[in-house]
């Protein structure tokens, strides 16, 4: 590497690491992760390391931040806010006790302070006698923004010191930062009103902060730990950073839980060790461990370089988040039938593992992020989270990206994908037939409320589908005895009493047949409407949506749920091997509804019903001739109400209406049933 080579490129970083500062310190909306950042900004290191002459007074790894934002009063800091050293792995950290060691000329373990690396921004708050006077950021260092009024909404920046003896004028430094908490509920509203979202906890800290309206601030539920001292006037401090802290503490500041101190370079490294395992179990993020000589007089001694102190050192987490090309987009179906698009990735070390997909999770998701293949794409995996696409690199988009589309067919079994404006989720529509949902479907058509197929477990299930002898629920009716009795844990008595089961099983009623199918968002009471109405399964198949939507309870989405999966060939095949195999039922007659006990009747179901689902009780009351509202009015005959009914049984109490609990539901239930 000659001079010249290493001066043009130490050109590009520096222009790299200026652009990449100015999105991150002054629009507080990063364009890379961390992890690119300081990949940059260690080679830059490197190279002025080799060619000190090329060193400059402007270079950012003489600097620290950037320049503060106009909209605000600057603020000059009479003691400079500096940067810290990192290390990102043991040898790193050995390597810096050893510089300390060289420095004071001495080979005695030192006492270090060890300190969470809070990720959030730096403050710098000026008390005199006692009072919050001026509340400021880094900027670059020597001069910040005056943020008073935005801090003051912090409830735990103290706006007056507690205790006595405190000095006329001091600067007390901390981070402020968002706990993780607030940071989701936070990007859950912006993503609920369309808005753009923050990156992390430490930019939306940072976007917060650096607001000209402190009402907003005051609604960002933002927390402040201080962990040091800058300017000191008028008093004494203690010896050790570490009792400063506490005294701190004692004047109203709050302090990180986790804060220690140890002896020696394997004890920092022992430390950090078991705070990256507690890491996500923290109410915040941290993105390393700071350790600070704990000695007053042994810092002093040590001093400054250009941008950060020598007796501190930021012992950096692996990174969580990193960047790697999205390869391709693959659409899984899930259990459900819903269709998840998952993104392939370039491999890349990141969270502690190499990832190569990450889930993408609906379309809405890939529109909103408007992700396209080829594109350069943040990932990010925090503890066991699945990994996760959290932005495009647009200014990296090469010209041949392609956008991403929603298959219009089933990557495994070819059937129409349905996706509403109402739903997020796009689902395959060939439930009974499609292989990624068979086990569900299987299970649904011989439960209890659908074909109630004694015996018929879900272990059974899955074990007649993992070892393909069944295929659609069609194919239950042909097993034999041989084939049962020859499936683990199951004698010949069990394998004949499912087959008796089975064969009892085909005669039920059209209700249940068309519950039975497991067409999306037909329920129990769905179905019982749906055979009221079209009477036989020949005029259901062949209803459109406009006759679909006579039907009490059916809205667009559940007609388009229904139409479609008639539509498909294959859920045809389906439902004529079933009939094929015997399944049959009396011809439906919609009751009468005058005969009916409960004709005429309105019922209103609130609160949690332990024995029953609300679509069963809806269904069970529907049979009996009541009608179901969801509010309560003057026209309610009587409310179920369960535990943690609220203002439904307040209205119904008010009106004098009827009002029983689970238990005299059910026994009315039976009553009337077996009327
Ligand atoms: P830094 O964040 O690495 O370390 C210094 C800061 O640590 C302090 O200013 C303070 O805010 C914070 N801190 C948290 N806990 C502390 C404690 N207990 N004691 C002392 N300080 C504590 O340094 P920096 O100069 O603020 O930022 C550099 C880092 O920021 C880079 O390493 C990079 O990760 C990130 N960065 C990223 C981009 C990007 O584009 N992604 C751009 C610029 C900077």
């Amino acid at each position: 590497m000659t001079k010249e080579s290493s001066r043009s490129e130490i050109e590009i970083l520096r222009e790299a690491i200026n652009r990449y500062n100015y999105r991150y310190y002054v629009l507080d909306d990063p364009s890379v992760p961390d992890a690119e950042y300081d990949r940059l900004m260690r080679r830059l290191l490197a190279l002025e390391a080799k060619f000190p002459e090329l060193i400059t007074p402007d270079s950012p790894t003489q600097r620290v931040g950037d320049k503060p934002l106009p909209a605000f009063e600057q603020v000059a800091h009479e003691i400079p806010m500096l940067s810290l050293e990192n290390a990102f792995n043991e040898e790193e950290m050995h390597d810096f006790e050893r510089r300390l060691k060289d420095r004071l000329k001495s080979d005695v373990a030192l006492e270090f302070a060890c300190e969470p690396k809070l990720d959030g921004v730096a403050v710098s708050l000026l008390y005199e006698n006692g009072l919050l006077v001026r509340g400021a950021t880094r900027g670059d260092g020597t001069t910040g923004e005056n943020i008073t009024q935005n801090l003051r909404t912090i409830a735990s920046v103290p706006l007056k010191l507690v205790g006595k003896a405190w000095p006329v004028r001091l600067e007390v430094r901390g981070e402020v930062y968002m706990p993780k908490s607030s940071f989701d509920a936070l990007n859950r509203s912006a993503k609920d009103a369309g808005e753009k979202l923050f990156v992390n906890p430490r930019n939306a800290a940072a976007g917060s902060l650096r607001q000209l309206d402190s009402r907003i601030t005051a609604s960002r539920r933002l927390e402040m730990c201080c962990y040091g001292v800058g300017l000191y006037v008028g008093g004494e401090l203690p010896k050790s950073h570490s009792l400063v802290l506490k005294q701190l503490h004692k004047w109203g500041f709050r302090l990180n839980n986790e804060i220690k101190v140890v002896t020696g370079i394997a004890a920092c490294i022992e430390y950090y060790q078991k705070l990256e395992k507690k890491r996500d179990r923290l109410h915040y993020e941290i993105d390393g461990v700071v350790f600070k000589v704990n000695d007053l007089a042994t810092q002093k001694t040590l001093g400054f370089v250009s941008r950060a102190p020598r007796w501190a050192i930021a012992f950096k987490f692996p990174a969580q988040e990193e960047i790697t090309r999205l390869l391709d987009v693959q659409f899984q179906v899930g259990r459900t039938g819903a269709i998840t698009p998952v993104a392939r990735l370039a491999p890349v070390f990141v969270g502690g593992v190499t990832v190569s997909n990450a889930t993408l999770h609906n379309m809405d998701e890939v529109v909103r992020l408007d992700v396209r293949k080829g594109d350069s794409v943040i990932i990010r995996r925090a503890g066991d989270v699945i990994p996760q696409v959290v932005r495009v690199i647009t200014e990296r988009r090469p010209k041949s990206a392609k956008p991403i589309r929603l298959p219009s067919h089933c990557p495994v079994c070819g059937s129409e994908i349905i996706k509403t404006d109402e739903e997020a989720i796009a689902r395959c529509s060939g439930a009974l037939y499609c292989p990624a949902q068979r086990k569900q479907s299987i299970k649904h058509f011989a439960s209890r409320k659908a074909m109630d197929i004694k015996g018929l477990g879900d272990k059974l299930v899955e074990a007649l589908v993992d070892q393909d002898l069944i295929r659609t629920p069609a194919d239950l009716f042909s097993l034999t005895r041989e084939q049962l009795s020859d499936l683990e844990r199951m004698g010949e008595k069990s394998a004949q009493n499912l087959l008796n089961a089975l064969s009892k099983s085909k005669k039920t009623s059209f209700n249940r047949f068309i519950y039975s199918l497991g067409i999306r968002e037909v329920g129990e009471a769905n179905a019982l409407n749906l055979a009221n109405h079209f009477g036989t399964l020949d005029a259901l198949m062949s209803a459109r949506e406009t006759e679909l939507l006579e039907v009490d309870d059916v809205g667009p989405i559940v007609a388009k749920h229904i139409v479609t999966f008639f539509h498909q060939k294959h859920n045809q095949d389906t439902i004529a091997a079933l009939l094929a195999a015997g399944i049959d039922w009396p011809a439906h007659r919609k009751a009468d509804q005058a005969e009916l006990s409960l004709a005429g009747k309105t019922y209103v179901l609130t609160g949690t019903l332990e024995q029953m689902t609300r679509d069963e009780a809806k269904a069970r009351l529907q049979a009996l001739g009541a009608k179901v509202s969801g509010s309560v009015s003057a026209k309610t005959s009587c409310l179920v109400a369960g535990p943690g009914a609220g203002s439904k049984l307040a209205k119904a109490k008010s009106l004098d209406i009827e009002i029983i609990d689970e238990a005299s539901f059910l026994s009315l239930l039976a009553r009337l049933e077996n009327k």
